[in-house]
């Protein structure tokens, strides 16, 4: 009998510099780090720089600079280069459209020109609880590309209605949601040209042999969507750990509103990274 080594195991962290990162990043982060570590795998630093409208160049160099204050180490980035470069999305358009070809060819989207506003006034079902893209009522599904003419549109990823997208996380346990229901036609390359976040994030992950997804636990209903697109794609699918996301006083999930925590600021009232670790219980549970 053979047996096959299993992959080393390959982790990632993967921050958008839309702002500073805040302690609610650094914690998902750190539980990146510490199952990578623990597993003697490899830890990739991947720059999601894809929207431009919204991330600032200024970002990007405080992200690096914050992420090695913290503790952070990464063998693989945009600023030390690896095996599977580049490691800025802005510089990978090639990898997001040779996915985006494949799914047209699969017949897995179709072109979408309805605007933000004409699906928002078309929603039949409520927003899935911590998910902001409101289920597309399916307006465009029978258009072909050629009745488009020019008149701008986005790529939507066909949902199959009714099926149970099931997954077991490996911090949450097992996850069922049902496309159509719980997720609708999701775009997945948007009509400004640019690739949506579940194409580059699929297309990256597998491109970079990411062997498990370490993630808040806000993006549970995206990891269905994006089982539906490595299906297509013909790609293997990593694990995923979601981890709780990190609460302020009020019960909100911190986001980048929370100046007073960004490890900017906490840095530069002299808290040491230590200091905010102190409490975390992300040291690796017990799980596979
Ligand atoms: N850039 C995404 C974010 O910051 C990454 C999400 C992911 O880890 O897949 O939300």
């Amino acid at each position: 009998m053979t047996f096959s080594t299993p992959p080393k195991y390959r982790g990632r962290l993967a921050p958008s510099p839309t702002g500073y990162l805040h302690l609610g990043h650094a914690k998902t982060f750190w539980a990146a780090q510490s199952r990578a570590k623990s597993r003697a795998g490899a830890l990739i630093l991947r720059n999601e720089d894809l929207d431009s409208t919204r991330f600032k160049m200024e970002f990007v160099d405080t992200m690096l600079e914050d992420l090695r204050w913290f503790g952070f180490e990464w063998s693989e980035g945009p600023d030390c280069g690896g095996p599977f470069a580049p490691y800025n999305q802005s510089e990978r358009m090639d990898f997001y459209r040779a996915a985006l070809e494949k799914l047209r060819a699969g017949n897995f989207i179709y072109p979408c020109t309805c605007s933000r506003k004409d699906i928002q006034a078309a929603i039949r079902a409520p927003h899935a609880e911590n998910d902001e893209e409101p289920i597309y009522p399916g307006t465009c599904r029978q258009n072909q590309q050629s009745e488009i003419g020019n008149r701008k549109f986005s790529w939507r990823f066909y949902v199959p209605d009714g099926e149970v997208i099931s997954f077991v996380d490996r911090n949450c346990g097992e996850q069922k949601f049902v496309a159509g229901k719980d997720f609708g036609d999701f775009i997945v390359w948007r009509g400004d040209g640019v690739p949506a976040y579940q194409l580059a994030c699929v297309a990256d992950d597998a491109a970079m042999r990411i062997t498990e997804v370490v993630r808040g636990a806000d993006l549970l209903l995206s990891t269905a969507r994006q089982i539906l697109l490595y299906r297509s794609l013909h790609l293997p699918v990593p694990d995923f750990f979601h981890c709780a996301l990190m609460l302020d006083d009020r019960g909100r999930r911190l986001a980048k509103r929370h100046d007073a925590l960004s490890l900017r600021a906490l840095r530069g009232q002299g808290v040491s990274p230590e200091e905010l670790r102190a409490n975390w219980d992300v040291s690796d549970p017990a799980r596979p």
